[in-house]
């Protein structure tokens, strides 16, 4: 049994040749989120197909019988939202056009009314825009929801939740998107970063010990003021580690220079010779990004640093710093991939950031529903949750710092008997990594699984999983859905048996 998504380089050739997309070719990042391994497939080969496979395909490409996900090929990109529609209550803002049911399920083929990769892939990159309130373009600001809605559930996840769901219904397995802790699946995990903007080594220093204090891990953002030098030293780098903070690139292209791809890898660089260190990830001061979403990716690919966390899930067009707001506009909420137009897979994520400087006290009030609704958030898509706060909100002398540590408090009190993944953006950005390098496949009833990461493996309902060799933590999620906890990475072989 085998997972195939259709690729047709004449198709391809064509819409590249019309201006257009070819947009089968977002199906390896869609699958990678979901975490199922798939091969491509070309026309030709079509005949090797067996009936219990399942095939990604734009609607009336000719396919033996097999399972079949389908979907118009949209080929253009065009901004602003197309429609609306409800997914089991999560409400599902469209970039492609709508044509006929969104969405349709029988036991052997799921459609949908509109092209799902090109979706995923549009909305996910965002537009450009024209600076507004700003004096240069900047990423949340290019949200595809525009500033009138705000998306309060992460609705291209649930698409792919959707996708996911139902390939585990035919009988395939998934990596999920948490890594076992305590030989079981996190109830959801939680990570806090922050941007220095070269304020002071006295804050990134006294910010470390607050998140210590804490006993929590921490990430700042280290930028290099007008890219020349940082505000920390190596030894300053080397306390925050010891303290559990982790030091990651804040790469500042506020001088917008003509050339930003090599400017990234400059101050990379720069990183490098001062902390002995690779920076592992990114997010971009002011969040200011030049030309398009693959543009910048590239950037930070010929960088080497693996994942950008300059994505800001909610805008508030009145006030450009403002604070406690947290919302999914480019609609994901786990670590996602693109492509170029040409169809390569970059190899720079995105890690959303989806709640933006969270506040208890003062003005902000006393309410802790919005931090408690973003963590249930959490667990129903069993999602890395965020913290966006500067270090210089956690420092003596700044009214926002009590706000920020009550918002931490509250957080670590709702985490009481709960299994929560405390990590850091850098340990999430590796693992996933590792996690998309795994691969699954099923042989007859044996699913084996190559994991080159510490994995949960979501297996189909009903199944009973007996490894055989060592014995693997099993358990269920919670919509019922049975898993193996993969602690060790290496090659697994699972034999199912039918409950
Ligand atoms: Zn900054």
């Amino acid at each position: 049994m085998k997972v195939y998504y259709l690729t047709d380089k004449k198709e391809r050739q064509k819409a590249l040749a019309a201006g257009g997309y070819y947009t089968q070719d977002y199906i390896p990042c869609l699958l990678d989120s979901a975490g199922i391994s798939g091969e491509a497939l070309a026309p030709e080969d079509t005949d090797r197909v067996q009936p219990g496979d399942a095939v990604f395909a734009p609607e009336g490409a000719p396919l033996p019988p097999c399972r079949k996900i389908t979907y118009p090929a949209a080929a253009e990109k065009t901004e602003g939202v197309k429609a609306e529609f409800e997914l089991s209550g999560t409400k599902v803002y469209l970039v492609v056009p709508l044509r006929g049911e969104p969405v349709k399920k029988a036991a052997d083929s799921l459609s949908f009314g509109f092209d799902l990769p090109g979706q995923l892939w549009f909305a996910g990159d965002g537009w450009p825009r024209e600076p507004e309130n700003f004096f240069v373009g900047r990423i949340p600001d290019a949200s595809p929801l525009g500033k009138n809605n705000i998306a309060r559930e992460p609705y291209n996840t649930a698409l792919i939740r959707l996708v996911a769901g139902t390939l585990l219904e035919w009988g395939f397995a998934a990596a999920a998107p948490l890594p076992p802790q305590n030989g079981s699946l996190p109830d959801f995990g939680f990570m806090v970063s922050g941007d220095d903007d070269c304020c002071s080594r006295d804050i990134n220093l006294e910010a470390a010990g607050v998140m210590n204090r804490l006993g929590l891990p921490y990430h700042i953002n280290a930028m290099a003021a007008q890219g020349t030098a940082f505000c920390i030293d190596k030894a300053d780098f080397e306390e925050c580690a010891r303290l559990g903070t982790e030091t990651a690139l804040h790469l500042d292209l506020s001088a917008v220079p003509a050339d930003p791809r090599g400017e990234t890898v400059r101050q990379k660089k720069l990183f490098e010779k001062t902390f002995g260190a690779d920076p592992v990830t990114n997010c971009n001061h002011c969040l200011i990004q030049i030309h398009d979403c693959e543009e910048a990716l590239l950037g930070f690919e010929d960088a080497g640093v693996i994942a950008d966390n300059s994505k800001n899930g909610e805008t508030n067009p009145e006030d450009i710093n403002a604070f406690d707001m947290t919302g999914y506009g480019f609609g994901f909420m786990h670590p996602r991939y693109t492509v170029t137009k040409e169809g390569r897979v970059i190899g720079c994520m995105e890690i959303p950031q989806n709640y933006y400087e969270p506040r208890i006290g003062g003005k902000y009030g006393t309410d802790t529903g919005k931090l408690k609704n973003y963590f249930e958030t959490g667990k129903k898509y069993m999602a890395v949750c965020q913290f966006f706060i500067h270090p210089h909100y956690l420092c003596s002398n700044n009214e926002h710092s009590a706000w920020s540590v009550k918002a931490l408090e509250y957080a670590l009190e709702y985490f009481k008997g709960k299994n929560v993944w405390i990590t850091t953006t850098n340990r999430l950005a590796l693992w996933w990594k590792q996690r998309g390098e795994s691969v699954i496949k099923r042989e007859g009833n044996v699913i084996v699984a190559d994991a080159k990461a510490p994995l949960v493996l979501l297996l189909p309902p009903g199944a009973k999983a007996e490894e055989n060799g060592s014995s693997l933590p099993a358990g269920k999620t919670d919509a019922g859905l049975p898993y193996i906890a993969i602690e060790k990475p290496g090659l697994h072989r699972i034999a199912l048996k039918e409950a």
